[in-house]
């Protein structure tokens, strides 16, 4: 049994399952073929943006999209949406 040493989830490698990119065997969920989705890799491998409007550190997830697809923006302060406050009025 391998654990994710990022989260401590359980992991595991499949031979037929390897990235198209680096052709390395991508880490597995636990019970399944689907590559894991690491929170804890995400967040430090994620890209923070300044919001146009007040300034604050934003990011973008995959999980999170809008109804027509486009990315939401997060709130790096609070994980959730970003309510834009500061716009100038
Ligand atoms: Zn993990
Ligand atoms: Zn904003």
């Amino acid at each position: 049994m391998t654990e994710c040493r990022l989260c401590g989830e359980i992991i595991h490698f499949s031979d037929n399952i390897v990235s198209e990119r680096t052709g390395k065997k991508i880490p597995l969920s636990e019970g399944s073929d689907e590559s894991h989705r690491c929170a804890e890799w995400e967040a430090q491998h994620r890209k923070y943006y300044n919001c146009n409007d007040c300034g604050a550190e934003i990011y973008f997830d995959d999980r999170h999209l809008s109804k027509n697809g486009k990315h939401i923006p997060l709130s790096k302060s609070t994980g959730g949406p970003h309510e834009c406050g500061d716009r100038a009025a």
